[in-house]
């Protein structure tokens, strides 16, 4: 079902998260403060709107409570991200994810009750070390400090055996969700299933299996 969302701070991130969701066939409207950022993303976004979200009547407005998921990007000035929060609490908004700049903003954030607080700069900064210090993975979504999820090109040791014959969850704390074959993607796949050379692995299971598997 088509959910209504609203973005409030048209940042890098910000007006990410808001294309994103356009794409996915969702009802967006786009706030920001700044006239010039609601020109440049007008003809990407189709409900753009200048409007300060300090300001309680301005929120009042845009009828922010009858959106399901509000989205405060506001990040450099944790002044006007914290009003805008509490503004929206105030008048009912049912979900609310905000971005924290960092650590300190995040513990406000969460003690003024919202739902979900996404520190967007750190954990694309975890991303991209794993990324880089362990050549095969792809990608890394961290779960906790023990488990991980990881897309990873298969080490040679795998090629050409099924995942019967690799035992993973034995011998490495993994299971394979998936695996992506050229425009295919192999969800849950069977045990005869055989891995091939091009083919991408996404896992679950243990960070340490994960580096373990790679380094085979
Ligand atoms: P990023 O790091 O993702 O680029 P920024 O924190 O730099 O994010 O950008 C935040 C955006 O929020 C800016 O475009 C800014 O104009 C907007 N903004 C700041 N204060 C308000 C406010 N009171 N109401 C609406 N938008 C705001």
């Amino acid at each position: 079902m088509r959910k209504r969302y609203a973005v409030i701070g048209l940042g890098r991130f910000g007006a990410s998260v808001a294309r994103v969701l356009v794409e996915m066939g969702q009802y967006v409207l786009a706030v920001d403060v700044s006239e010039a950022r609601v020109d440049e993303l007008a003809p990407v976004l189709s409900r753009v709107v200048r409007a300060d979200c300090t300001d309680p009547a301005a929120l009042r407005a845009l009828r922010i409570n009858e959106f399901d998921t509000v989205v405060v990007a506001i990040g450099d000035n944790v002044e006007a991200s914290v009003i805008t929060v509490l503004n929206c609490r105030d008048m009912g908004v049912p979900h609310l994810v905000a971005k924290a700049q960092d650590e300190a903003h995040g513990r406000i954030l969460k003690h003024l009750g919202v739902d979900r607080v996404v520190y967007p700069q750190r954990d694309m900064g975890i991303r991209v070390a794993s990324n880089i210090a362990t050549g095969g993975i792809i990608d890394y979504v961290r779960l906790s400090d023990e488990y991980g999820m990881a897309e990873i090109t298969p080490p040679r040791m795998v090629l050409g055996r099924s995942l019967q014959e690799l035992d993973l969850p034995h011998r490495y704390g993994l299971n394979v969700m998936a695996i992506k074959r050229g425009n295919r993607v192999i969800v849950s796949p069977r045990a005869q299933e055989r891995i091939a050379e091009g083919d991408v692995m996404v896992v679950i299971g243990s960070a340490g299996g994960i580096t373990r598997l790679q380094g085979e």
